[in-house]
């Protein structure tokens, strides 16, 4: 059903009815042509509104000063609020579990503080081997925080021998055999390296039946593949906006809270003044009271600056919606997919899953020998990925901005190497 030619590319984009976003992003130049940004699951492109959206709050404070608290355009009192529309549509939540703050690891780190408590039988915290590194320091550095030791606290799966892709089935063994010991577990919804997406729903219902809390940090799935946190009972989740959300490099961080958790005002957490109720928040009085929904972790002033381009970014997803983008997404993988298995002239493996459920808009491309001097070379040549040790360069086509012909130009300059 592919065709590995410019006019096949063309007439796909033409069909595209998503095609028109490409238009809303800046492209970085090379030889005065847009590069082929495959990179957007490191730093998404810059969205042309984010511009005059800074702008506005710039002339706020000019403006107002203190007073743009209450009567910015965009009441900085009330700064969050703009984020749960879009972001429960995109990660499937209610509005009242999700919230934007510092950033990731930072997160990840409050979060833990949040709903890791070890005892002395139930202490591990299990995640997948080869996790973000932040993931596996941070990991390390509660574990430690609490005087355990590292090699008995945290349970790593790997792939079995010989294989480069965890099973999720050896995920739900490990977590059933641990279910006396296990405190919490820690998945990535889509590992970094690899692209593969792991089985959030089942991992969940393995951990809640061990007794254990489920989380996600999912910096690689979020305005990649379509969610349901909340009907997947997920009980936290964790994630950067300056990959597939394209807020900007480190912009403000997002966090999920099950409802269960965000009515229960007294579940334990490291507060500050911006958790608390807007209505007694003023008074400067003693006792916090959480406010019942994720904003509830909320700990300092909304960082409007770090904020106001995701919120500008969030105005283009909701011209679409996350099914949209994941229909088109699919197709642009598979032709990827299709041109990639049909070059011979170059020696890599594509070590993420060929089935299309089980990955998002990133192929993984394996390079036994020479991985660093050919992305070099695809750099030269005006092509943005990136490349991660070993061997590994990763090829992500964002659905918002990138189109078929992206694809079919990517192909065409690989298959003249050497
Ligand atoms: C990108 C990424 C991070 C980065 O964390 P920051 O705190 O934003 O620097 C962490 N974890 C994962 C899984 C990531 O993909």
């Amino acid at each position: 059903m592919f065709n590995a030619t410019l006019s096949f590319a063309q007439q796909k984009d033409a069909q595209d009815e998503l095609r028109k976003f490409s238009n809303e992003f800046y492209f970085p130049q090379h030889n005065n042509r847009n590069a082929i940004y495959f990179c957007g699951n490191s730093l998404g492109l810059q969205p042309k509104n984010v511009a005059s959206a800074i702008q506005q709050e710039l002339k706020d404070w000019q403006n107002l000063g203190v007073g743009g608290y209450l009567h910015a355009k965009n009441p900085w009192l009330y700064y969050q609020h703009n984020f749960s529309q879009p972001l429960a549509g995109i990660v499937g939540s209610k509005e009242k579990e999700v919230t934007v703050m510092n950033t990731l690891t930072v997160n990840l780190h409050l979060i833990l503080l949040s709903f890791y408590h070890p005892t002395k039988n139930r202490f591990k915290i299990m995640m997948e081997a080869g996790a973000f590194p932040s993931d596996q320091y941070a990991i390390e550095t509660q574990v430690r925080f609490y005087g355990l030791d590292p090699d008995e606290a945290i349970i790593e799966i790997t792939p079995r021998d010989g294989e480069k892709l965890i099973g999720d089935e050896d995920i739900l063994a490990a977590i059933e055999k641990n279910k006396e010991s296990l405190a919490l577990i820690l998945f990535g919804g889509i590992n970094y390296y690899s692209g593969q997406v792991f089985d959030m729903k089942e991992i969940t219902g393995a951990a809640h039946r061990a007794g254990a809390i489920a989380g996600f940090d999912l910096a690689h799935a979020v305005g990649n593949i379509p969610l349901q946190l909340h009907d997947w009972d997920i009980d936290f989740a964790v994630w950067c906006s300056y990959k597939y959300l394209n807020g900007g490099p480190g912009a403000v961080g997002g966090a999920y809270v099950h409802e269960r958790y965000t009515q229960n005002k007294d579940h334990i957490r490291l507060a500050g003044w911006w958790g608390n109720d807007e209505k007694t928040r003023f008074k400067m009085e003693k006792g916090f009271v959480a406010k019942p929904d994720a904003s509830g972790w909320n700990i300092s002033t909304a960082q409007v600056f770090n904020m106001v381009s995701l919120k500008a970014s969030l105005e283009i997803f909701e011209q679409t919606d996350i099914q949209s983008l994941r229909v088109k997404s699919e197709e642009l993988t598979a032709y990827l997919e299709f041109l990639l298995n049909s070059l011979d002239n170059l020696d890599f493996e594509i070590i993420t899953p060929a089935d299309k459920e089980k990955r998002g808009a990133q192929l993984s491309l394996f390079f036994k020998e020479d991985g660093k001097a050919i992305h070099q070379k695809m750099i030269d040549d005006g092509i943005v990925l990136d490349y991660r040790e070993p061997g590994v360069i990763r090829v992500a086509p964002a659905p918002l901005y990138n189109s078929f012909e992206d694809v079919y130009r990517f192909y065409e300059i690989l298959k003249n190497f050497k």
